[in-house]
């Protein structure tokens, strides 16, 4: 089948290194949660995906209510610093806004590989002394706790609220996800958090698989690994999982009617788990 061509009009908030005749999963997503910051490819992605999977914005937004139910969590418990990995394009709600809603103070660093990511997160936080951006890939982990960003921000040696949300399925099995999540909760003091949510065809089933396929076949440099209930469980050993545990998105802790879609799939799409460093691992 002949290759889509799309008319590329390159706006000037793009960084010349991008490359915008491919899609982008921080730019797709961006798409579904109503933002500005994508393009043809990234549109028509996420659309097709959509048609697959109807609701899959209402998906998208059960995950952001989610990340502000968790920063609230870890709040509520004396967490005042945020490492948000994979943060992505920013958008309403974003972790340093509703943690320093809680308290002011709090201090929140973001790290995403998208340069489209980075450009507009620093362009947000422009004037805002408690909060910056790292553009890494998560795998580098001493490239992250080790950036001037952290060293400026954070206190490793005090409790952390770590976020990887909609982010571990985009670590295939062969990065070892599990071993790079331990090497960043070995990192942290205990009494850190980690919240993180990662798609599931648990509930879906076949689309889910299909969606991935789709990724893949796009060109785009993500791809995405779907898990089970036991796969995204185990990326949180060692860390205690609160309750009511790993459970759909939308059935962790909903608080109120945004929190819960009405497409009972979209309340599924997502696994969801809020863990606290074990204090007594070993070592
Ligand atoms: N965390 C946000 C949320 O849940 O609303 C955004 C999630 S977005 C779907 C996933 C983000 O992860 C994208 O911005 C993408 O660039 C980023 N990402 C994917 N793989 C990454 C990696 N290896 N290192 C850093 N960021 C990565």
């Amino acid at each position: 089948m002949a290759k889509k061509v799309f008319a590329v009009v390159r706006s000037d908030w793009v960084p010349h290194s991008v490359d915008v005749s491919v899609p982008s999963i921080a730019r797709a997503y961006d798409f579904m949660l109503g933002g500005a910051h994508n393009f043809a490819v990234d549109r028509e992605i996420a659309l097709k995906i959509d048609r697959m999977m109807p609701g899959l914005r209402a998906g998208a937004r059960v995950n952001r209510a989610f990340l502000g139910r968790a920063v609230r969590f870890m709040a509520a418990r004396g967490i005042r610093q945020f490492l948000d990995i994979g943060s992505g394009i920013p958008t309403v709600s974003n972790v340093h806004e509703v943690a320093q809603a809680v308290d002011p103070a709090c201090r929140v660093v973001y790290v995403d590989r998208d340069p489209i990511a980075v450009a507009h997160s620093e362009l947000m936080l422009t004037g805002n002394d408690r909060a910056a951006i790292v553009r890494a890939d998560m795998r580098d982990v001493e490239g992250v706790l080790g950036s001037p960003q952290v060293a400026e921000l954070l206190d490793l040696t005090e409790p952390v609220g770590l976020l990887m949300m909609l982010m571990l399925h985009w670590i295939p099995d062969e990065w070892g996800p599990g071993e790079l999540v331990a090497r960043y909760r070995d990192a942290l003091a205990p009494g850190s958090y980690l919240a993180a949510s990662h798609v599931s065809a648990d509930h879906v089933g076949r689309p889910m698989h299909t969606a991935a396929e789709m990724i893949r076949d796009s060109g785009s440099r993500d791809r995405m690994t779907v898990r089970d209930h036991t796969g995204i469980l185990a990326l949180f050993d060692g860390f205690e999982l609160v309750e009511p545990g790993l459970v759909g998105c939308a059935e962790w802790r909903p608080e109120g009617p945004g929190d819960i879609s009405d497409e009972p799939d979209m309340n599924m799409l997502l696994y969801a788990g809020v863990g606290r460093v074990n204090p007594r691992r070993p070592g």
